[in-house]
């Protein structure tokens, strides 16, 4: 079976005069914009091209992320879309798609996006409740958030959306809110992100005060377990779930769940949740449960985790979980 490849090009570094206009909290714009950094260019788009035709595999799509597209210059996103544009004419690239913040989503923005065949514009959402946005300063109200949404969707483009959990005024039931409203708004594709303190931020400063609390791990698992069960439901493909986390990071975070294997604890407890349902309906003290081999580890839990929660919950009852 073909697999799906992104080739992400990372537009850090490229914004002029090097600084986003917004003050998020959580943000570290030297980290996230790459401070003075080197903008992308034309040839580094056929350079990644040329690298990626050595492997085996369909195309891959072109992603342009790691901060604002639509916030760079003009003259260089047609720069980047007129090479791009060409490696998909070519058969070199699948498609392309870029990232960007809801704030910079005007129709004259999408309109170029569209004229160079861009196929997915993913949206920067983090929350749809008002009380978050404003208490994160994002910049942006929620209804300006949804009208860009719509926008995307009436311009044609497979919409994705990006979510933190976790941010400051938020709660359990506001990020699920947040899932369930995106999933309306026609997204196809989704992210979810964990809110992580990092070094020199307002975040870190409100942390200090008492005015914000990260997450615990757990917290940040059941709430991302949350949006992943009702984007799904909703026939939204989550892409990812958690951050790469390198050196860089690992660095700047001083507080949160900061996790490399995030992604996999959610599915491992999305898994404990269906499990959970299946004991409860079942009849008798004995229950064998059937699953894909890949995803047998997710059923069992990190360390056997979640067949001891079972275990706990549910003395008495002998569960199995086998292949096939
Ligand atoms: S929009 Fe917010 S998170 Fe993104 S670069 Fe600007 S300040 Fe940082």
């Amino acid at each position: 079976m073909s697999r799906h490849r992104i080739l992400p090009l990372f537009i850090t570094g490229s914004h002029r005069p090097g600084r986003c206009p917004l003050s998020c909290v959580y943000c570290d714009q030297a980290l996230m914009l790459g401070g003075a950094g080197s903008a992308l260019s034309a040839e580094d788009v056929r350079v990644a091209l040329r690298s990626a035709a050595g492997r085996a595999g369909p195309a891959p799509e072109i992603g342009f992320y790691g901060g604002t597209f639509t916030g760079l210059a003009p003259e260089l996103q047609e720069e980047l879309l007129t090479a791009a544009a060409a490696a998909v004419r070519r058969g070199e690239a699948a498609s392309v798609r870029v990232s960007t913040h809801p704030a910079w989503c005007g129709d004259e923005a999408l309109a170029r996006l569209a004229r160079f065949g861009v196929a997915t514009v993913e949206v920067g959402v983090q929350s749809l409740d008002e009380r978050v946005l404003r208490a994160s300063r994002r910049g942006v109200l929620a209804g300006e958030i949804e009208a860009a949404l719509a926008r995307v969707v009436a311009h044609g483009f497979r919409l994705g959306v990006q979510t933190m959990v976790g941010l400051p005024g938020s709660d359990r039931a506001s990020d699920l809110a947040t899932a369930t409203r995106l999933a309306d708004s026609g997204a196809r594709l989704a992210r979810i992100y964990p809110t992580l303190v990092l070094r020199e931020t307002a975040l870190a400063l409100m942390t200090v005060r008492g005015e914000y609390r990260p997450l615990a791990l757990e917290e940040a698992v059941a709430r991302a377990a949350d949006q992943v069960a009702r984007f799904e439901a909703r026939g939204v493909t989550v892409q990812r779930i958690g951050l790469h986390v390198d050196q860089a990071l690992r660095r700047a975070v001083v507080a949160g769940p900061l996790d490399e294997s995030l992604g996999e604890r959610v599915r491992g407890e999305l898994a404990f949740r269906r499990l959970t349902r299946l004991v409860q309906e079942r009849s008798g003290d004995e229950l064998t449960v059937r699953v894909a081999p890949r995803e047998r580890s997710r059923y069992v839990g990190y360390r056997r985790e979640n067949l001891k929660r079972i275990g706990s919950m549910f003395p008495g009852v002998k569960l199995r979980i086998i292949e096939g």
